[in-house]
């Protein structure tokens, strides 16, 4: 038997990916990806993902509103997020969290709907999928908050970039650390030094696709196939044979996600 990979974190409703999403679809079958979820960023895109994943058996889907979206974001848009989240084809909320690279919005708003998306997850029993950018230290406060009132937290730190004491922290309240391309990268030796110290049963490989192709594909569009290079190279940070890595984080995020 072959690699049998999840990439959690696809952003298939992206032009460049849904307008050949049967090819995309047909290469990552062909390399072994078995399970897909597609990650929304605005409630538009968590229509299309929830569509996408009823059509597909092997995709699933998020709703939520990314950060850097909130800003256009209207009241309507997050009662729709709201409204699709007990939808069978839905697994996770997100993408939130907190971005300070780029100010498309206030960093007010961001905290808002980082605190909605913490508390429908929490309603819904869902997991939540969190995107950190230059704001670790905003991120863990309001996880740590949220941690504080409500006890442990199901979801995933996703693309994860940060330092181990970030990751510890995460790991204690309970979330998912996931990799992408990222740890592939010549100069990540930081970064595949955290990915060593992750406890293998909550390690999770995404590709964050279309952006972040893994080397050797660095540059390239990205997409779930590609997940394999990220995966093979976190094998061999934590020494398993690519096979066993792959069964590992697969039964991880079929559990985390609710999928059999
Ligand atoms: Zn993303």
């Amino acid at each position: 038997m072959g690699l049998e990979l999840f990439d959690t974190h696809a952003h298939l409703d992206d032009d460049r990916l849904r307008e050949q999403l049967s090819e995309v679809l047909v290469r990552a079958g062909a390399a072994g990806v078995i399970e897909i979820v597609t990650i929304a960023t605005t409630a538009h895109s968590s229509a299309v993902c929830v569509a996408l994943a009823g059509h597909h058996p092997q995709l699933s889907a998020s709703v939520g509103i990314h950060p850097n979206h909130a800003a256009e974001a209207a009241d309507a848009d997050w009662d729709k997020v709201a409204s699709l989240v007990d939808r069978p084809e839905v697994v996770a909320i997100g993408e939130t969290g907190l971005d300070r690279h780029w100010d498309f919005t206030p960093f007010a708003v961001q905290e808002d709907y980082f605190a909605r998306h913490l508390d429908l997850a929490r309603r819904c029993g869902k997991p939540v999928v969190i995107h950190c950018r230059e704001a670790e230290a905003d991120v863990l406060r309001m996880l740590c908050d949220d941690h504080a009132r409500h006890g442990p937290i199901r979801g995933v730190m996703h693309s994860f970039t940060g330092v181990w004491a970030t990751a510890e922290a995460c790991l204690a309240m309970g979330l998912h650390v996931s990799f992408a391309g990222m740890v592939t990268y010549k100069n990540a030796q930081d970064l595949r030094d955290v990915a060593a110290k992750v406890p293998l049963e909550r390690m999770l490989v995404e590709t964050d696709s279309p952006y972040l192709s893994p080397v050797p594909l660095r540059g390239k569009v990205n997409e779930p196939a590609h997940v394999v290079h990220t995966a093979a190279c976190l094998a061999g940070v934590v020494g398993l044979q690519p096979e066993v890595f792959a069964r590992q984080t697969t039964s991880n995020a079929r559990a985390l996600f609710g999928r059999k």
